[in-house]
């Protein structure tokens, strides 16, 4: 059987928030904003026919569904009153991984999150396997997909 080929693409957002991170040892526990950029990659066969022949998927379709389910969410927001999980980097990573795997058909293999100019985290599936992300309200998860 032939095999299709598989290619990662990747889109770079970026947005600000405010945040505090109780109880940290360190000036993170004072309320403080960050412009924070993210690297979103995603992985899968190239589409064999129509408009999007070619690709793993059309920029245009990321840049809609992250506008919708993650901007949306987080630009210009204090992330303690948006985010059900302690807005570090890292869990910031797996609320944006697991919001786009449950609610768009996004192949999201891989996100990165840059918080300062030189501090990220990232996280991709295949580490992640048979981990559970209690990260969506319920609400998030009876949501239509994009
Ligand atoms: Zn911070």
């Amino acid at each position: 059987m032939q095999q299709l080929p598989i290619a990662e693409v990747t889109k770079t957002f970026r947005f600000e928030s405010s945040h505090q991170l109780y109880g940290h040892n360190g000036k993170c526990a004072r309320v403080h904003g960050h412009s924070y950029i993210v690297e979103l990659t995603l992985r899968g066969n190239l589409i064999q026919e129509g408009s999007s022949e070619g690709m793993v998927v059309d920029f245009g379709d990321i840049k809609h569904v992250w506008f919708k389910l993650i901007d949306s969410v987080l630009d210009h927001a204090h992330l303690n009153d948006v985010l059900p999980v302690r807005s570090t980097a890292e869990n910031m990573c797996f609320w944006i991984l697991n919001r786009l795997k449950q609610m768009s058909h996004l192949p999201v293999h891989k996100i990165r999150l840059w918080e300062t100019a030189s501090g990220s985290a990232t996280i991709w599936i295949g580490d992640q396997v048979g981990v559970e992300f209690p990260y969506l309200t319920k609400k998030e998860l009876e949501e239509e997909p994009v």
